[in-house]
C-alpha cells in the first residue's frame, strides 16, 4: 500500500492554490502525514526581450515571518492541531524551489494548483505547474478550480 508520510503543497495565495491546500490538508488528516507549506518569493522577472532576469530582493526576519502566519492561517485552527504543519519561505524561481525541495525532503507528493497568480485561465496549466510536474522527483497533484473546468466540444 502506498503510505504518504510527507505532503508538499506550494502556495501563491491564488485562489487556486489555496483550494490545492484543502486537498493537501485532507490528504495529509487522513495518511497521518505532515504538510510542508512552501512559498517562493520570486526573485526573477521577464525583461522587454523576454529575458529572464534576476532581481536582487532582501528578505527580511519580519517579512519571512509574516509569510509564515500568512501561510499557516490558511489552514483552519482546528486543523492545525491534529497535523504537523511546517512552512518554507524561500527566494527563487518558484518551480525550481519547489522542485529542490521536493527532492531535498523526500516528499512523497506534491499537491498544488493548475493556476497561479498570472490569471491565465485561459491557458490549460500554468508554466510553474506545467515544470514542476514535468521535472518533480514524485507524483504531483494538481488540482484546478471549479469554475476553470470546461466541457470538451
Ligand atoms: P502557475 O503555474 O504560476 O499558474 O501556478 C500554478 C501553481 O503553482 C499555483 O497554484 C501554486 O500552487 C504554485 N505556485 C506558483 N507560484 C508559486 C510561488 N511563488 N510559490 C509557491 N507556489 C507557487
Amino acid at each position: 500500500m502506498i503510505k504518504l508520510k510527507k505532503i508538499l503543497c506550494p502556495v501563491d495565495f491564488s485562489a487556486c492554490s489555496t483550494h490545492a491546500l484543502s486537498y493537501a490538508t485532507d490528504l495529509s488528516i487522513k495518511n497521518k502525514a505532515s504538510l510542508y507549506l512552501i512559498h517562493v518569493v520570486e526573485t526573477h522577472v521577464n525583461d522587454v526581450r523576454d529575458m529572464l532576469k534576476q532581481i536582487d530582493l532582501l528578505l527580511d526576519d519580519k517579512q519571512i515571518d509574516e509569510l509564515r502566519v500568512q501561510l499557516t492561517s490558511l489552514i483552519p485552527d482546528n486543523i492545525q492541531k491534529s497535523i504537523t504543519i511546517e512552512t518554507i519561505i524561500v527566494k527563487g524561481i518558484p518551480y525550481v524551489e519547489i522542485i529542490k525541495t521536493a527532492r531535498d525532503k523526500q516528499m512523497d507528493l506534491i499537491v498544488m494548483g493548475t493556476h497561479g497568480r498570472t490569471g491565465l485561465e485561459h491557458i490549460l496549466i500554468g508554466s510553474v505547474a506545467q515544470r514542476v510536474i514535468q521535472k518533480a522527483p514524485c507524483p504531483v497533484f494538481s488540482i484546478r478550480l471549479p469554475e476553470q473546468i470546461f466541457s470538451m466540444p
